[in-house]
């Protein structure tokens, strides 16, 4: 990397001496992105699902790749995985036919011979899913659904959190707040409506909260941004990025955060501020990483066993447990205490 180039990335926050990052580029078909690879191994590949999402400008796009990579090492190692973080990350322009992206990325991932093994995240689904499969092996969440075993998580993390908070971990009558009611939000409605207190949502897509209400006659819609203000038991960052940030700390009416978006905090000091309130704020990567170990079973299996999985995702609770313990004795934030057994993990894997 010639000293240019190592600015160009060093002056960007998310950068965390990543191992690499490709541009994709294909103007024939509209493909344009990133994936990040944080950290790689020589001998296992590393997992991150892929995002298509509208970007306001490359460097937010690449940025987003970068932080999100990033994330994906933590998690893996917290969930004692030994496989390396990275992110494929498109961005969207309806000018190009959303398949016909598709199947360019899936072409590129060929040339990758398996070094990224990636799924769906935000903007592309289960049909996508099957298209980019038709050209490319290197996917996964097919068999295994990895959104049922994401809520599965949220919901072992949310009974922990209620055992910490509320002294018992039984979700009767508890309430909620959930912000992005996509493919996680639907399949953890699926898991709680039944025995739920009052349900709020929010959604920035009319259509998907009339599919919701429909699906679930009792939740309350609300505006995106008043989401945060309720006053529930258990408030749900589901959508994307930085939902828990210097203005919405102030607005919290909550006494827990349990939520499946990736990078929820704006910075590590909102979690110390979340802290200070009193508030239980679950770490986003631990409590949301049963997609990941969902689709790594599927990639390591050639069998789907649904208990496997279930078994291996219900360890979520012992890690949290684990990292409440240490945060008591400390009397420091779960986040912190998170990112620093996630650093010894991934350190020692160096
Ligand atoms: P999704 O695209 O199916 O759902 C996201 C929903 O959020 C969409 O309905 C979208 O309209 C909505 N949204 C976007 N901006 C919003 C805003 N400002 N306010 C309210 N709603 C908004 O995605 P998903 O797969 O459910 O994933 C949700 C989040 O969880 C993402 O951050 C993703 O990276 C993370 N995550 C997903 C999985 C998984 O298994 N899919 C696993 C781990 C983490």
């Amino acid at each position: 990397m010639n000293p240019a180039e190592k600015n160009l990335f060093e002056n960007l926050p998310e950068f965390d001496n990543h191992q690499s990052v490709i541009f994709l580029n294909d103007p024939v078909t509209g493909l344009r992105g990133f994936i990040a690879f944080h950290r790689n191994s020589k001998t296992v590949p590393s997992f991150g699902a892929t995002r298509f999402w509208q970007y306001d400008s490359e460097t937010e796009a690449m940025r987003d790749a970068l932080r999100l990579s990033k994330l994906m090492s933590y998690k893996s190692a917290l969930a004692g995985l030994k496989y390396g973080g990275a992110k494929g990350v498109i961005m969207r322009d309806d000018k190009f036919p959303k398949d016909q992206v598709l199947k360019s990325y899936a072409k590129r991932l060929n040339e990758l011979s398996g070094r990224f093994i990636t799924g769906t995240d935000v903007g592309l689904d289960l049909n996508d899913l099957k298209k980019m499969k038709e050209e490319s092996k290197y996917l996964v969440g097919i068999k295994s659904n990895p959104e049922k075993y994401t809520a599965i998580g949220l919901l072992v993390s949310t009974e922990v959190a209620c055992k910490k908070v509320f002294g018992n971990e039984n979700l009767h009558g508890r309430t909620f707040a959930i912000q992005g009611v996509g493919k996680v939000g639907h399949e953890f409605l699926k898991i709680v409506y039944k025995n739920a207190g009052n349900i709020y949502i929010s959604d920035t897509d009319n259509e998907r909260l009339k599919l919701i209400h429909r699906l679930f006659p009792k939740v309350i819609i609300v505006k995106p941004d008043t989401i945060q203000k309720q006053k529930v038991d258990v408030y749900m960052p589901c959508a994307l990025s930085y939902a828990l940030n210097k203005k919405t700390v102030k607005e919290l009416n909550c006494k827990i955060i349990v939520g499946c978006a990736n990078n929820q905090l704006e910075s590590k000091d909102i979690a110390d501020k979340i802290q200070s309130r009193g508030i239980f704020y679950g770490p986003d990567y631990v409590v949301n990483a049963g997609g990941l170990i969902s689709v790594v079973d599927e990639y390591e299996h050639t069998d789907f066993n649904a208990d496997r999985i279930e078994r291996k995702v219900k360890k979520i609770k012992k890690t949290l447990e684990e990292i409440i313990k240490k945060s008591d004795k400390e009397k420091r934030s779960p986040a912190r205490i998170a990112d620093e057994m996630a650093e010894r993990i991934i350190n020692k894997m160096k």
